[in-house]
């Protein structure tokens, strides 16, 4: 099927596309890498009257490190994350997380396209991006007529393709804080090919100082109707030696059981999703011990 009719402009400015987004409220969408958005015009479950292409305005494209945070305008790529541990994505643990992450989003055509923001602003359960913002508590930069506010990733999802934002207001950058030298990081997920969405996904940090687990941080991705942070598993770990018998399978147990809702698919009941949940927790756990240097600090 075609998009149904719409009027388009292309900006130049972050001001004239909040202008264009003020001007028709409800009715316009915002055109980033379009590989959602499109799609959906496509099938008539969109049907903007003002289409507002972003892609023209000049700065967006940019990642930069400041204030113990790395910022991704809203016109950076999906791709842009998969240099391994470059220092121009991100330094550390983050950039390395990053790079773990983005290979599972879609395939390389669409990863050239596609945006971090616009994931974020799409808000599908099942998205990668939107996981790793909960996990890490990234704060979503957004600008509206009256100015710019940042919002935290656990107030921003509010359910399937539903978030705090307003309709009147852009998502100009995605703020992912900067995770210490001593944080190992992980990613598992479980889909059905190569390029499918994620059936359900875990990302993973784990500080350990002194043999001590200092902080865990764990999302999920496609557990409920929104992206999930375990704080219950969490909480499980903190306080721990990762060396305790089980720890790991008892915080995928915990994420699985009180921290996941997950919602009956057909290709999967609700009790089969907990035990997926359960063992990718408790190998992305794992994953992540090691990747902090394991038994050797
Ligand atoms: C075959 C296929 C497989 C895919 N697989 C995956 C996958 O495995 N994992 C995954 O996470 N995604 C997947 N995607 C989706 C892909 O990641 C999209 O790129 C992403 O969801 C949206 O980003 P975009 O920049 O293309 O946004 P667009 O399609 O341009 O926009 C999506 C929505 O967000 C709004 N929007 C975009 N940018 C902004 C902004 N800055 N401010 C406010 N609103 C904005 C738009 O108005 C629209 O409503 C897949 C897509 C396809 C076609």
């Amino acid at each position: 099927m075609k998009p149904a009719a719409f009027d388009y402009v292309a900006p130049g400015t972050v001001d004239e596309a909040v202008a264009a987004l003020a001007g028709a409220g409800e009715r316009a969408s915002i055109l980033a890498g379009g590989q959602s958005l499109i799609l959906e015009m496509h099938y008539r479950r969109a049907r903007p009257d003002l289409v507002v292409d972003i892609n023209r305005v000049r700065g967006l494209d940019r990642l930069r490190v400041d204030g113990g945070a790395l910022h991704a305008g809203a016109l950076v790529r999906h791709e842009a994350f998969e240099a391994f541990e470059s220092p121009r994505v991100a330094p550390g643990p983050l950039g390395r997380l990053l790079s773990l992450v983005v290979v599972n989003i879609a395939h390389p055509p669409i990863r050239a396209l596609g945006t971090m923001a616009g994931s974020l602003a799409w808000a599908h359960p099942a998205a990668e991006w939107c996981a790793v913002a909960v996990a890490l508590d990234a704060g979503i930069e957004l600008r509206g007529p009256g100015g710019t506010r940042v919002v935290g990733a656990g107030d921003y999802f509010h359910g399937p393709h539903r978030t705090a934002r307003l309709p009147q207001e852009m998502i100009t950058a995605v703020r992912l804080p900067l995770l210490d030298d001593v944080t190992g990081v992980a990613f598992a997920e479980h889909r059905r090919t190569h390029a499918s969405f994620a059936q359900l996904a875990a990302v993973v940090t784990l500080t350990v100082l002194d043999g001590v687990i200092t902080e865990a941080r764990v999302g999920l991705a496609n557990a409920a109707d929104r992206p999930v942070r375990a704080h219950a598993a969490e909480r499980s770990l903190v306080g721990s030696s990762p060396l305790d018998d089980d720890l790991f399978g008892r915080a995928g147990r915990i994420a699985a059981e009180r921290d996941a809702a997950p919602i009956a698919r057909p290709y999967a009941d609700v009790e089969y999703q907990r035990q997926v949940i359960a063992v990718l927790v408790g190998r992305a756990l794992r994953q992540a011990y090691a990747d902090h240097g394991g038994a050797r600090r």
